[in-house]
């Protein structure tokens, strides 16, 4: 900008010292080609530095007096100008586009880092362990008992699909989702349910509310482990595999 005001302030006769580059041009020049143009030169020279003597010559009529392309100097700045107008809006777009990539990138890293660190097994419902796998009143108890008020919240206890949902005999309502390995996690007794058979579930996420519907003396959950082959297996061991104890 410095260069521009500079030239508009010579190109309309306003009185302005030469900078010091085309000085030297001009003292350069004045000395190759002689007296006439050393002159002219030092003309330009004491304009520049006394604002009431009117000049005869500015410097750039100076430069193109003696032959040193005092047009092609004054156009070029001009030019690099308009580049830079038109160029700023484009600088900008690239900076906010890559700064767009940089960002998509960072939500990407940090949504990879959220899933491995969300917990891929999650305790089904919190409560009290009212009743454990095994022999019961002379049948065989195939899960855990969780107790705790109506509507405690029951959650996936993995990652998995949902592939039933809805009544079911002495269970009153279950939820059953099968996981990655095969192996079916069943949800009994719960008041309502709030997803729906073919639905992909992730571990905590709320299935059901707790109840106390089916064979069942309160409120509470009947969780049960099937594995691959669809045997009944203990939960306890397998909660305490994935880290989940009560
Ligand atoms: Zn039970």
């Amino acid at each position: 900008m410095a260069e521009r005001t500079s030239i508009r302030i010579r190109g309309s006769h306003r009185v302005s010292p030469p900078s010091s580059a085309l000085r030297g041009r001009v003292v350069v020049a004045a000395v190759a080609v002689g007296a006439f143009a050393a002159a002219a030169a030092g003309q330009t020279l004491k304009a520049g530095q006394s604002p009431d003597v009117a000049p005869i010559a500015d410097s750039k009529d100076a430069s193109a007096a003696i032959g040193i392309g005092g047009d092609s100097s004054s156009a070029a700045p001009d030019i690099l100008t308009v580049a830079k107008v038109n160029a700023a809006p484009q600088e900008s777009q690239k900076i906010a586009a890559s700064d767009r990539i940089v960002q998509a990138r960072a939500a990407k890293l940090a949504a990879e880092e959220a899933e491995r660190n969300r917990p891929k097994y999650v305790k089904p419902a919190e409560g009290r362990l009212s009743s454990s796998f095994g022999s019961r009143w002379g049948t065989t108890h195939y899960g855990l008992d969780i107790a705790n008020r109506m509507g405690t919240p029951i959650v996936a206890v993995a990652d998995g699909t949902v592939i039933e949902a809805g009544p079911a005999s002495g269970f009153g309502l279950w939820v059953r989702i099968q996981h990655a390995d095969g192996t079916v996690s069943v949800y009994g007794h719960m008041e309502s349910f709030s997803v729906y058979e073919g639905q992909d579930v992730q571990a905590g996420e709320r299935i059901a509310s707790m109840g106390s519907r089916g064979y069942s003396t309160g409120p509470h959950l009947h969780f049960e482990i099937w594995d691959a082959d669809g045997m009944k297996v203990n939960p306890q061991p397998w909660l305490a595999e994935h880290g989940i104890t009560f």
